[in-house]
């Protein structure tokens, strides 16, 4: 998956678990890291002023920039794509898919100091994360700040995407970037970064006019400002190809890792207003805990203890930087023996031989017979999961949970983080309404996670919330799927249309989502000032495909003021536990109650306590 397969001209690109494919046109081109002689694309010509110039062959950032003029010339589109590990069409193209998988140079041989805690590494874009993080740990025993689970995207492809890990401090992989090498509609070449103290902000007309009178063939203009970047911060592969990106990393570290099994009570009434997560529940995110993360088993189960009460079961992951000391009370497995009985190792989860498609669909096959097994399945994988000493290891090797063997299919929300606890709930609540009820389940935990907000325009953790307030910090919650499984599209989209309406929750790009123009509008306030830089260095229209088509960017080219207004129609306004939707003149248009969506009875009584519920619920911001 996520490969070509076809012969040499009409290739077949298909994403990471084969469910779209990208059949372009006219060319599949794959730029090399050497100098090429021919003219990059067959019946392409290149001109002879230019090819006077370029001698000695065409380096890889001439390739690309060539494609893309020549596509410019001859209305065609363009796409370029990492290993395909994205949902949602992102990397469909009409015409041109560039595979950047053969860029793989770390470009900085001496790394420079950045400030008083980084330094400054330059790679290509088509390098996988994997393979970039083990590099400058053995070159120059250097790290970046943090990473998601999964290492085995590019750095393009996570880049544009915002992938994300998990920290209370942590932000996004594009948040870790001081500058990209790029090439824009017209082949042009820029490299664009936020200006420093000392230097002027270029303002977007400046940058307009500057891309205007560049000429194919110059070398790449410089951009400093700070709208270009936080646009390009997350381009979403609209805005042009990435050929390097320059990182900031920090000195090596190694994390140690706690793994803890715990439970939180689900309401005897089923009613997820009145679910909580455990006050001290904070403590294992706020201090010194850098990362951290839960999965939740969304099907509670009878507590064997107390009668009447039910539990939900949760795996917290916690890690922290290693220090000596901790050397020499735990001293690490490093070969990672996945021994559940070895104390320094991280148990039976770190066997990869368990996370095959081969074993998901035998899983699969074997549960579903009994479906009502289910909870207790995956209560059981969960105690698996769980080691008893601390793991210590190289951040990378801890952060990693899979590494890609199995093709699940996924979505993921997210939603401010004073939210989580009311989320989290209607969340439970609805997988625990299909599955009581129509006896539908899904076979894997919920994983949840949190990171700080940031600028980025496009950024899921964007700090500026629709309703006018800002957000410190954001909570991640993904629903992945085996591969194969029933109704995955019809779970994710019920799910996603609950959390968009009651905690205008954000789904992320690059994974299982739904489009609408309006939500994406409403639901990131830096969209217009994104659509400007759009429109200035796409220009042409190169980079359009259907994805931009669907998340309504396009219209932006005729017509940038097509919503003149932000939320013309309806406004929010966050209530914790309920919701609440405003007209723009501020009397209330919709008010509603989450529980009752679900088809229960509601009565006078139920109505009441759940009033007093609302008051009672704690609000996650106390937390922070
Ligand atoms: C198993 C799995 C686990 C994942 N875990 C996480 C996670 O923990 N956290 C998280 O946030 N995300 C996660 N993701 C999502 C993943 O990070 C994104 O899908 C990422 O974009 C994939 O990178 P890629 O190289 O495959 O990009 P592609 O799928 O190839 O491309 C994604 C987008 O980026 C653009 N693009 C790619 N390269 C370039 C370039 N050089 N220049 C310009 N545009 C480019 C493409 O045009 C496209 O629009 C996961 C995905 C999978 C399959």
């Amino acid at each position: 998956m996520g490969n070509a397969s076809g012969s040499s001209h009409r290739r077949v690109f298909r994403n990471y678990d084969g469910t779209e494919e990208v059949e372009p046109l006219v060319a599949y081109f794959t730029p090399v890291r050497g100098r090429m002689m021919k003219d990059p694309l067959p019946g392409m010509k290149l001109d002879t002023s230019f090819k006077n110039r370029c001698k000695d062959g065409l380096d890889a950032t001439w390739q690309i920039a060539s494609v893309v003029h020549h596509a410019g010339l001859n209305n065609l589109r363009v796409r370029a794509v990492g290993v395909g590990y994205s949902w949602s069409k992102m990397t469909s193209t009409r015409d041109i898919l560039i595979d950047m998988s053969g860029l793989t140079r770390v470009i900085t041989k001496q790394p420079q100091k950045y400030f008083e805690k980084y330094y400054l590494v330059e790679v290509q874009a088509g390098k996988v994360v994997r393979e970039f993080v083990r590099e400058i740990d053995i070159k120059f025993k250097l790290a970046l700040p943090g990473m998601d689970s999964f290492m085995g995207q590019t750095v393009g492809g996570a880049v544009s995407t915002s992938s994300h890990g998990s920290g209370f401090n942590l932000q996004s992989i594009s948040n870790s970037i001081v500058s990209l090498h790029m090439i824009i509609a017209g082949g042009i070449q820029v490299i664009i970064r936020e200006p420093t103290a000392i230097e002027t902000d270029m303002p977007l007309e400046h940058v307009r006019a500057l891309v205007a009178r560049a000429q194919f063939g110059d070398g790449p203009l410089e951009i400093i400002s700070k709208q270009a970047f936080r646009a390009a911060q997350v381009g979403l592969g609209c805005l042009g190809i990435i050929y390097s990106v320059t990182f900031k990393c920090v000195p090596l570290f190694e994390i140690m890792e706690e793994r803890r099994l715990t439970t939180f009570t689900w309401p005897a009434s089923g009613d997820s207003l009145d679910f909580r997560i455990p006050r001290n529940f904070d403590s294992n995110y706020i201090g010194s805990n850098e990362f951290f993360s839960f999965f939740v088993n969304p099907f509670p189960k009878k507590c064997c203890s107390r009668e009447g009460v039910e539990h939900v079961r949760v795996v917290y992951v916690r890690g922290r930087k290693a220090t000596e000391n901790d050397y020499l009370a735990r001293p690490p497995c490093r070969d990672a023996c996945a021994c559940c009985c070895c104390e320094g190792c991280r148990g039976c989860t770190a066997c990869e031989g368990c996370k095959t498609d081969c074993c998901a669909s035998c899983y699969s096959s074997y549960v579903m017979r009994e479906p009502s097994s289910i909870p207790g399945w995956i209560d059981n994988c969960m105690k698996m999961s769980i080691h008893k000493g601390h793991y210590v290891n190289t951040w990378y090797k801890v952060l990693q949970y899979n590494k890609g063997t199995a093709h699940v299919v996924s979505s993921e929300w997210s939603v401010a983080l004073e939210d989580l606890e009311a989320a989290l709930g209607d969340v439970i609540e609805m997988a625990v309404d299909y599955g009581r009820k129509h006896n539908y389940f899904n076979l894997m935990p919920l994983v949840c996670r949190l990171t700080k907000s940031d600028d980025a325009y496009l950024s899921l953790a964007n700090k500026y919330r629709p309703d006018g307030s800002e957000c410190e910090r954001y909570a991640h919650i993904e629903l992945p799927y085996f591969p194969g499984s029933y109704g995955v599209e019809e779970f994710h989209r019920a799910l996603e249309d609950m959390l968009y309406e009651r905690y205008q929750a954000r789904a992320h790009w690059a994974k299982n989502r739904w489009f609408d123009a309006r939500r994406i509008h409403d639901l990131y306030p830096g969209l217009e000032h994104w659509k400007e830089v759009y429109t200035v260095f796409n220009s042409d229209h190169t980079f359009d495909n259907q994805f931009t088509a669907r998340c309504g960017f396009e219209d932006s080219h005729e017509e940038m003021a097509r919503f003149p207004e932000r939320s013309g129609h309806m406004t929010w306004r966050r209530k914790v536990g309920g919701y609440v939707i405003y007209k723009t003149d501020g009397s209330p248009a919709i008010t509603r109650q989450p529980s009752r969506s679900f088809g229960r009875q509601s009565s006078r009584s139920s109505r009441s306590s759940r009033q007093g519920s609302q008051r009672g619920r704690p609000n996650m911001k106390t937390f922070q």
